[in-house]
């Protein structure tokens, strides 16, 4: 199997070197990472400048690595560029914090592993839910092989992708695994304003989150109990349950009217 390897941390990025040795036993390995950090990137690429790959060492590690100069998402998309010649899976992370409910939306781990299912590729983004412990990737990195080796993909959706949170734990206190949903975790007090040298003012996404929804089920209470939590995402973001209602809905207000002016 060949498996192409992106994050959102860096090429250096000790969760990438681990994911990169583990999956090494598993087949052919070929990674693209930023080349430097582009966490809360999301899913931007590069449209106004080059992009450039920079073969690169994993510390050590005998396989094929580029440090790119665009984000997490240029990097899949640059090794993808040859239909004939696609990954099998694309594997994104391992990250070093938490990918949770509304943060895969800014999250560049989890938008390279998007990007990987815009092309009907097989795709996780694997991150550590950091705690106060140094964070440890062996977990995750057994997981990926555990992945690799013995995951339902066929069960899955086209389309799709799964985002991955491990526990900051060793195996033995890993409570189950669970498939999930998104939870809800607003930030508040998002935006720290300061002062610069100069007296003007500035301002420091930052914040703290103020959970709305870690019910049982959710991806937020999964971990919270020692769980992996996996969740399948896809980036179809119509709202399914809405289209209906709000056909019958503007039926009710008759827009003939309108489209009459229109016309
Ligand atoms: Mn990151």
């Amino acid at each position: 199997m060949r498996f192409l390897l992106a994050n959102d941390d860096g090429i250096l990025a000790p969760g990438l070197r681990a994911l990169a040795e583990a999956l090494a036993t598993r087949g052919q390995v070929k990674v693209i990472a930023p080349e430097r950090e582009q966490s809360a990137a999301g899913h931007s690429v590069t449209l106004h400048k080059p992009l450039r790959l920079v073969p690169a060492q994993l510390n050590g590690l005998d396989v094929e690595a580029y440090a790119c100069s665009g984000t997490p998402a240029d990097c899949v998309a640059l090794g993808t560029i040859d239909p004939a010649d696609l990954p099998d899976m694309v594997l994104s992370g391992i990250n070093d914090g938490a990918n949770l409910a509304e943060e895969v939306l800014y999250s560049g781990t989890a938008s390279a592993a998007m990007e990987g299912a815009m092309y009907d590729l097989p795709s996780f983004a694997l991150s550590v839910v950091r705690n106060e412990q140094p964070t440890r990737f062996d977990v995750a990195a057994r997981l990926a092989q555990w992945i690799v080796d013995g995951f339902p993909r066929q069960a899955a959706c086209r389309a799709c992708f799964f985002n991955v949170n491990v526990p900051n734990l060793p195996l033995e206190e890993i409570t189950g695994i669970e498939i999930t949903r998104l939870g809800r975790r607003r930030y508040v007090n998002r935006m720290s304003q300061r002062e610069d040298p100069r007296g003007r003012p500035y301002f420091w996404f930052a914040g703290e989150p103020a959970e709305q929804d870690a019910s049982p089920g959710t991806d937020l209470a999964a971990v919270r109990a020692g769980k992996i939590s996996i969740t399948p995402l896809h980036f179809d973001l119509t709202s399914h349950a809405d289209i209906d209602p709000l056909t019958e809905a503007l039926r009710a207000v008759c827009l003939s009217p309108l489209l009459k002016e229109g016309g």
